[in-house]
């Protein structure tokens, strides 16, 4: 018998075919999760001017060199700051100016002093008090104590975020921080998605004898939103050549850029898609040397790459996580394909048939390691498996068995603690 094409290779091939898809430009509002096209360059500094990083008194730092508890310096206080307002006048020696956190500092002062090292804090109420036009200062300072200085984040023309960058929150934040209201990102790639199988029935259908919920379609569209794709839902297909056919064409209506099914791709009796796609299209590859999920298909339909993932729930769900999520990284513009991974020993012992296999287990930190257990019976069609795991245990090729304590590496699929 032929042998098996690897994970590795399977990846390794089909990973080349894939690129962005376009780019568009959004607000910085609409811009989280999404990828950015170019490098994001500071237009400003940051901070944009000195500023007070304590609510206190802008002094000359030559003023006060000598202060301490026993020997308070007393300065005339010749102007108010709060955040936002800026004084043109120059702080002169013997004066300071009463300014909060963020303020600008005003000319001549180099230095703050915190309320609480000065006579104008209570300590009662533990708040600052009213202004009046002179304060003792008990502490000596360095020049730029409690100053944020201009451009010590970041200055005009540094790079903040290089080409390829996911959008978290704080990046945002930051670029809303910079003024910047709108981001050039690359577009959501369309996933069409359909089900095949004569069994299936939507979820909100009555339960009729032989039929079962048609579950892949819903976790695919899930797992396609979360990892930055547009999902397009198409239906369910009967085992009918015809029937599976029409669904490639809608594809092909909804314009889409990746194509999903699942089912029919083994060796029964009404598996068509495969045949389909080796007269009409082009299968570059199909069985993968993986458990579950072997029997895997790439290929193209109306040219538009497509994957025809196991019927198996649990098959389909790895068959995407294997192969269609880094595809679909590079389709979002993501450079480095990543997955969060950790080490884990094994509490129990594990028996594989020699193919890589991907076990559905939870992952826990034990001391100063990961440990991993289990879920339940590991059948290709038990989804509650996975909904009880948050990880996959990967078991190399042609390993047999591992006792317990061996320790494997363990993709995994959320935040753990
Ligand atoms: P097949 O790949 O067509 O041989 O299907 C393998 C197994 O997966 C069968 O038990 C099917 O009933 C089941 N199956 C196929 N498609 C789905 C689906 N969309 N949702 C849930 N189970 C499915
Ligand atoms: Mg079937």
């Amino acid at each position: 018998m032929k042998e098996l094409l690897s994970v590795a290779d399977a990846s390794a091939r089909l990973l080349k075919d894939f690129s962005p898809v376009g780019s568009e430009t959004l607000s910085i509002t609409e811009a989280v999760g999404r990828v950015i096209t170019h490098d994001v360059i500071s237009i400003i500094d940051l901070p944009a001017f000195n500023n007070s990083s304590m609510d206190g008194f802008a002094v000359r730092s030559a003023d006060i060199r000598a202060a301490s508890i026993e020997n308070p310096i007393e300065l005339s206080i010749i102007a108010d700051i709060p955040a936002g307002k800026v004084i043109e006048s120059t702080i002169k020696p013997g004066e300071a100016a009463r300014i909060m956190t963020g303020a600008a500092l005003p000319p001549g002062a180099d230095t703050v002093v915190p309320v609480e090292d000065t006579d104008q804090f209570d300590e009662l109420t533990r708040m600052i008090l009213p202004y009046r036009g002179r304060a003792k200062i008990f502490r000596s300072l360095q020049p730029g104590d409690y100053v944020r200085k201009k451009g010590e984040d970041i200055n005009r023309g540094d790079t903040v975020l290089p080409s390829g960058s996911k959008l978290r929150p704080q990046d945002i934040g930051y670029m809303a921080m910079l003024g910047i209201s709108e981001v050039s990102v690359y577009l959501k790639p369309r996933v069409a998605i359909f089900s095949t199988g004569d069994e299936l029935l939507q979820a909100g259908e009555s339960l009729r004898p032989g039929k079962v919920y048609d579950s892949n379609a819903y976790t695919l569209s899930a797992l396609v939103e979360r990892e930055g794709g547009s999902p397009i839902y198409l239906g369910i297909a009967a085992d009918e050549e015809q029937s599976i056919r029409d669904m490639f064409d809608m594809a092909v209506s909804q314009r889409a850029d990746l194509i999903l099914s699942t089912a029919g791709v083994s060796v029964g009796a009404f598996d068509y898609v495969r045949k389909i796609v080796e007269e009409y299209g082009t299968l570059f590859f199909w069985r993968v040397n993986m458990r579950p999920g072997k029997p895997i298909l790439f290929g193209y339909m109306h040219d538009i790459p497509f994957f025809g993932l196991p019927g198996n729930p649990v098959s389909a769900f790895v068959g995407f996580e294997v192969f269609v999520r880094p595809a679909l990284q590079k389709m979002i513009g993501i450079k480095e394909i990543q997955r969060p991974f950790v080490h884990a020993n094994l509490m129990e012992e594990v028996k594989s048939d020699g193919r890589e296999s991907y076990l559905r287990a939870i992952v826990s930190p034990q001391e100063d390691r990961w440990v991993a257990r289990l879920t339940g019976h590991q059948g290709s069609g038990n989804l509650l498996s996975l909904v009880q795991a948050n990880a996959l245990l990967i078991i190399p090729s042609g390993v047999k068995s591992l006792p317990i304590g061996s320790e494997v590496k363990a993709w995994l699929l959320e935040d753990v603690c």
